[in-house]
């Protein structure tokens, strides 16, 4: 892995948000496609936010577990995201699909330090966490559009 800011990002933090977002998997509200979906956010403030799918009768009304823990933390008025935990069912670490990459980065530009941006790592483990990747919201969504090129 290149420099990111998950190099500030501790083991101890990583056991916790395994930890987390196990237990926010086992929350899931999904009758429909049974595939269980968590993620954890750990704030630089070091608040943590869990979130899962929930799905809806109306297939379209559904949230990802991603866009779920992110609307919980800006609600509560955390904006400022030091490391994001995926998990789902599969036995291969899944990475946040299309429209939460999107969502993520949204929040990413935040996440600036030294003279870096986009560096926000996302951490994704395996449906029993023993295995994980970590890539950064710019190598999971290169070339990605956001808030500063409506200002520019
Ligand atoms: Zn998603």
């Amino acid at each position: 892995m290149t420099e990111t800011s998950s190099e500030l990002v501790t083991e101890k933090e990583i056991e916790e948000l395994k930890i987390r977002v196990l237990k926010a998997k086992e929350f899931a509200y999904c009758p429909y496609s049974k595939f269980h979906v968590g993620c954890t956010i750990l704030t630089k403030n070091g608040k943590y936010f869990n979130g899962c799918n929930v799905e809806n009768a109306s297939y379209p009304a559904g949230i990802c577990a991603e866009r779920t823990a992110i609307t919980k933390a800006i609600s509560e008025g955390e904006k400022d995201f030091k490391i994001i935990a995926v998990i789902t069912d599969s036995i291969k670490c899944s990475s946040p699909c299309g429209i939460c990459r999107q969502v993520i980065r949204e929040f990413a530009g935040s996440n600036i330090h030294n003279g870096k941006s986009l560096q926000l790592p996302i951490i994704m483990f395996n449906n029993d966490a023993s295995e994980k990747i970590i890539k950064t919201i710019d190598e999971l969504l290169p070339n990605s559009f956001g808030p500063e090129d409506l200002f520019n």
